[in-house]
């Protein structure tokens, strides 16, 4: 074996035992003592002054922000008067990713405990026609069976229970958190393992959050190169995406900081490897995948795609390459460096962006567009994992990329015998050449897309609840990366000096930990746990002492 295939295998091992050893409880065995210690939270008198400025809508406080709403509902528990709520609350949850076998069992016995007025439980902030809707659908398996009471609920608690929790010291506690989380970040609490890909601007590496063990993909934009190429805006244009984005099916933004030469965005890592290389390296004899694994793959890019235009985002970059596995064989859309934002009351966009055989004609014609061309380039997602070859283009073909372009203008794609009826009419459907008749986001959400044929057997429910059994299993022993020397080098930049306004840029950028990311972080590696104690009931901590 050569140096470089002997570097490749040693990097290989480091990488997949702090993968391995990541998994569960394991997590605290990984952790580096000194940095682990260094999180800890302020005592009250250091963070008191953010009482009035930390982000406390109920909305955000107690609905998204995982800490904040665990010290929410540990606040509900303590108190009698909201502790049946709270039961309500978190067995609505339950139901909503339970399996439907179990899902009558849990409605009725939920129906007795909260909906029955002669209950000793009975929840009277629920108004009639939500309770008289859930008593008469219990018995059917729905997804939404409980969305209505939903709202009233967190109505309920934000005018019953908000200021009073804004009183207790579990807001307290909650203010040290939001303290801890906005503590600048650098990269001495990352370990660097192997490279995982290259990018425009710098190399992606799996890295280890030192004080929680928990593993990332660390995205590197090199200062230099960024100034020299013009990166600044396309940087600041993904980091500012991602940041905003919060779904299971787009890979999520959990630090932004920089180093002397870079730029670094932490990322979900994807150990599982990219679409196409699935397609295409694993079994070369047999390209391409069956139905029911492009289905669960298509549904997954779909629940992706809903959430970034419900966030008014036109991604522009759908392809097999840009969607990558997770350990379990779960997808996320990842490399949101093209993607635009629609500023509010403008709902269209121009510019020319994309891949070759994958941009919408209305694009290639330079017309104005919306999220309409995301749904062709998952229309040539979709053929492209059946046929095993892109709708525009014939196998081993050498051909321009103006000569796609033309054929995706005006020529029909035809479809092999290995498509099902159900499956040739979506890709259709999403391959229609007028963006106004194309398959898509109607009515702030894609549920006409969703309710085709294609996906009949499929449970979304359980499906955007990540409960669904991926097709495929990436292997944990194996690395679905190319060999370190395979990957490529940079060169070097010259010439460029940098000045007092990239270092304000820099600083933009570097805005630290995302606070949800962040907080999901320190509950799922137990650190949330060890760091939110409480001494014996009716004595305050001394931390909280005021
Ligand atoms: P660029 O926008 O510069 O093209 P990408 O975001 O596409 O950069 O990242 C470059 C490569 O790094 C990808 O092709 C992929 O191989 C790898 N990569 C990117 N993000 C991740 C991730 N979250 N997990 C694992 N690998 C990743
Ligand atoms: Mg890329
Ligand atoms: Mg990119």
């Amino acid at each position: 074996m050569d140096i470089g295939g002997l570097e490749t295998v040693v990097a290989n091992s480091a990488y997949v035992a702090a993968r391995g050893s990541v998994d569960g409880n394991a997590a605290a065995t990984m952790r580096d003592k000194k940095l682990r210690a260094r999180l800890k939270l302020p005592h009250i008198k250091e963070c008191e002054h953010m009482k009035t400025k930390v982000d406390s809508t109920f909305e955000s406080m107690c609905v998204k922000q995982p800490i904040g709403k665990r010290l929410f509902q540990q606040y509900l528990e303590s108190e009698a008067a909201h502790k049946t709520a709270c039961e309500l609350w978190k067995d609505m949850e339950d139901y909503n990713i339970s399996e439907e076998k179990d899902r009558k069992q849990k409605a009725q016995k939920a129906v007795n405990k909260y909906y029955d007025s002669a209950s000793k439980t009975f929840c009277s902030f629920l108004e009639e026609k939500a309770i008289a809707r859930v008593k008469a659908d219990h018995t059917n398996v729905r997804n939404d069976l409980f969305k209505e009471s939903e709202k009233q609920l967190h109505k309920h608690l934000e005018t019953k229970a908000l200021n009073s929790f804004k009183k207790s010291m579990y807001f307290l506690r909650y203010v040290q958190f939001k303290w801890l989380e906005g503590q600048s970040v650098t990269e001495e609490w990352f370990m660097d393992f192997r490279v995982l890909g290259k990018g425009g601007f710098g190399e992606v590496h799996a890295c280890q959050m030192k004080a929680t063990g928990k593993m990332y993909a660390n995205k590197k934009l090199n200062k230099k190169r960024l100034k020299k190429r013009k990166g600044y805006e396309g940087a600041i244009i993904e980091k500012r995406i991602l940041a905003k984005v919060h779904s299971r099916f787009i890979v999520t933004l959990a630090y932004a900081f920089q180093t002397k030469n870079d730029l670094c965005l932490v990322m979900t890592i994807m150990n599982g490897g990219d679409l196409r290389f699935h397609m295409y390296n694993v079994d070369e004899k047999n390209p391409g995948f069956k139905e029911p694994r492009a289905c669960f793959y298509i549904a997954q890019i779909i629940c992706g795609l809903e959430h970034l235009h419900q966030h008014r985002i036109v991604y522009r970059d759908l392809k097999p390459e840009n969607v990558l596995l997770d350990d379990a064989g779960h997808v996320r859309l990842s490399d949101l460096g093209l993607a635009v934002e629609l500023p509010p009351g403008k709902d269209k966009t121009k510019g020319y962006a994309g891949t070759p055989g994958f941009m919408a004609p209305e694009l290639i014609e330079n017309k104005e567009y919306d999220y309409t061309v995301d749904y062709f380039t998952l229309g040539v997602t979709m053929y492209e994992m059946i046929a095993a070859k892109g709708p525009f283009r014939v196998r081993g073909e050498k051909v321009e990329n103006s000569e796609v372009a033309r054929r995706i203008l005006n020529d029909p794609a035809s479809y092999p015998d290995s498509f099902s009826k159900d499956c040739k009419a979506l890709c259709e459907a999403l391959l229609e050449k007028d963006p106004t008749k194309r398959l898509g986001f109607k009515n702030n959400c894609c549920d006409e897309l969703k309710n085709q044929p294609f996906f009949k057997n499929l449970n979304w429910g359980r499906l955007e609840a990540g409960m669904l059994k991926p097709p495929f299993v990436p292997d944990p022993k194996m690395v679905y990366a190319k060999d370190i020397d395979d990957v490529g080098a940079f060169s070097t930049i010259k010439g460029v000096v940098l000045d007092n306004k990239d270092t304000e840029f820099y600083n933009d950028f570097s805005s630290g930990n995302i606070p949800i990311p962040w907080q999901e972080e320190m509950i799922e590696t137990g650190v949330f746990g060890e760091l939110n104690l409480w001494p014996e009931k009716g004595k305050l901590p001394s931390d909280l002492d005021p």
